[in-house]
């Protein structure tokens, strides 16, 4: 049943308009799609074919933008092609880096919207957090991105982009698979990527490609806030590990402070959890939890997020999130004891409960949703960095 005012959330599926210079971008289609364009410019069909597998391995491959640089393809064919077509990037509006070695950078489209990415370096991995809309419909009163008031869905390659612009910053051209610094991508950047599935989904089936730029779908995380009705697709047809930003174990909070729960409520979410295609203990779920001061951060409520995943038997592991504060937000961060008395409570039951180490304070880019994920952490990992973090806190 629609729910009156901000609440119901609108998917927003307004396309990016045309290229001024009329000119197709070729970055964020299939190679489907590519073939099908090179026919409709004019070439047969097995010229099309061909070239299309060719320019799909320069451009996610290589990483190569310039058509006179593909070597494979005929000098006369290169002005042919720049006519018609161009392999975009984002356009940087701005790139800084932290002392922690945290990269951030703002990104604008060419109808002007900007929106963010986040690249976080570890000592054993480097995680990209991308983002999926401009805005957010969904206004989640704890988070920065929700009080924008202009949504805009990013393009697929617009998406991707994001990926392809952090391999060109960090030199990781070619695609190989070993010793890259960009391991792992998180979907937990501006917006809500259930609410833009078809264009995640084909920017991540490029990113997961196997000739392109071939990262595991075990290294890749989308966060959603609880749209129900796209999680079994999102588990189906992309089959990445999942993030759930829960964030409450009762209504009345939950509510309040994500207010699509009013849509789609706590057990509803937990049950589209344990249907989630391809969780389990290997692949357990993450469930994020923001520590808001006095809101849902009491004894109580770490026993019953305990309960609640014991009763759904999810394989779960939880990530506490400090608060991340902004100007005028209504919330302040859980104090360092709590959110250590919060933590044992979840560990002790057996489950992972590590609280983020903040990231690149002094560039802003622990901006709440932009952090380091511990999907990949093995138990024991796990363990250390919730021990570390609690030494941290103290
Ligand atoms: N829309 C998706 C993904 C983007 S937000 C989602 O909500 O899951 C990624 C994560 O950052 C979510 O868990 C979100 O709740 C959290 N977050 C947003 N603002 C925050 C803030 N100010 N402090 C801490 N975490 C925040
Ligand atoms: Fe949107 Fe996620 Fe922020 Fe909620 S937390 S407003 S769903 S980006």
């Amino acid at each position: 049943m629609p729910i009156p005012g901000h609440i119901d959330p609108v998917p927003v599926p307004r396309a990016m308009p045309a290229r001024a210079d009329g000119r197709i971008d070729l970055l964020g289609m299939s190679k489907e799609s590519v073939r099908e364009a090179l026919e409709a410019a004019g070439w047969d069909a097995r010229q099309a074919k061909l070239r299309a597998k060719q320019l799909w391995h320069w451009i996610y491959n290589r990483g190569v933008t310039d058509f006179t640089k593909m070597t494979d393809i005929a000098k006369a064919q290169h002005p042919w092609l720049e006519e018609r077509f161009v392999i975009s990037r984002p356009d940087v509006v701005e790139a800084q880096v932290s002392t922690d070695g945290t990269r951030k950078w703002l990104l604008r489209s060419p109808d002007g919207q900007d929106y963010e990415m986040v690249f976080i370096p570890d000592a054993d991995r480097g995680t990209l957090c991308v983002s999926s809309q401009v805005g957010c419909t969904l206004n989640c009163r704890f988070c920065h991105t929700g009080t924008m008031r202009l949504v805009r869905n990013l393009t697929a390659g617009e998406i991707v982009g994001q990926v392809m612009l952090a391999r060109d910053a960090l030199g990781e051209w070619p695609s190989q698979p070993e010793g890259r610094m960009l391991t792992n991508i998180v979907m937990m950047g501006m917006g809500e990527p259930l609410y833009n599935f078809e264009n995640v989904k084909l920017a991540l089936k490029l990113v997961m490609d196997g000739d392109g730029l071939a990262l595991s779908k075990r290294r890749i995380t989308l966060s959603t806030s609880g749209v129900v009705p796209m999680m079994e697709r999102c588990g189906e047809e992309i089959g990445v590990n999942l993030a759930v930003s829960l964030h409450a174990t009762n209504k009345d909070v939950r509510d309040e402070i994500v207010p699509l729960n009013k849509k789609y409520g706590i057990e509803d979410v937990l049950q589209a959890c344990a249907d989630y295609p391809g969780a389990n203990n290997a692949r357990r779920i993450t469930f994020e939890y923001v520590m808001l001061k006095d809101k849902n951060d009491s004894d109580d409520d770490a026993r019953e997020l305990v309960r609640l995943l014991r009763k759904y038997r999810l394989p779960a592991k939880v990530n506490l999130i400090p608060f991340n504060p902004w100007a005028g937000a209504p919330y302040e961060c859980s104090d360092p004891d709590r959110i250590r008395a919060f933590s044992n409570i979840v560990f002790e039951a057996g489950i992972s409960a590590p609280v983020r180490t903040p990231r690149g304070r002094d560039i802003d880019a622990a901006c709440g949703q932009l952090k380091t994920a511990s999907e990949k952490k093995s138990r024991a990992e796990l363990d250390r960095m919730a021990a570390q973090a609690a030494v941290q806190e103290a």
